[in-house]
């Protein structure tokens, strides 16, 4: 992809923190982190979203994601690791690894809610449905 900033990362063409590389993937500091040592993993092939790359690809990175976790957690001494991949920033398929600890006082990814009456046997339905 011609104006991808990822791929412009992987050819080189734009610097990074790079902190591990293999042939399938790539692995650097986020430009703009939520804490220190927020790392990005991402294919060097590109696909736009998760839903777009090879299942065999993705377990791939899965595998990555679970070494790059405990070597994080150590390097940066937190208390864990999270994950989140959006897929709305930037087009092309990345996992974020964000060190975080127990008192950080970062706000949670997001707000829950409850569901409403009858609400929630509706949506299993309709996903199992669909996965038929
Ligand atoms: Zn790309």
């Amino acid at each position: 992809m011609e104006n991808c900033i990822f791929c412009k990362i992987i050819k080189g063409e734009i610097p990074c923190h790079k902190v591990y590389e293999d042939e399938n993937c790539l692995a650097f500091l986020d430009i703009n982190p939520v804490s220190s040592g927020h790392t990005l993993l991402i294919p060097k092939k590109h696909h736009k979203m998760l839903v777009d790359t090879p299942d065999e690809l993705l377990a791939v990175l899965m595998i990555k994601v679970k070494k790059l976790m405990r070597i994080i957690k150590t390097a940066v001494n937190c208390d864990y690791v999270v994950l989140s991949v959006i897929g709305i920033d930037v087009p092309h398929f990345h996992i974020h690894l964000i060190p975080r600890f127990y008192n950080d006082g970062l706000a949670n990814f997001w707000s829950t809610k409850k569901y409403d009456e009858g609400e929630a046997e509706k949506v299993t339905e309709k996903i199992k449905e669909i996965l038929l």
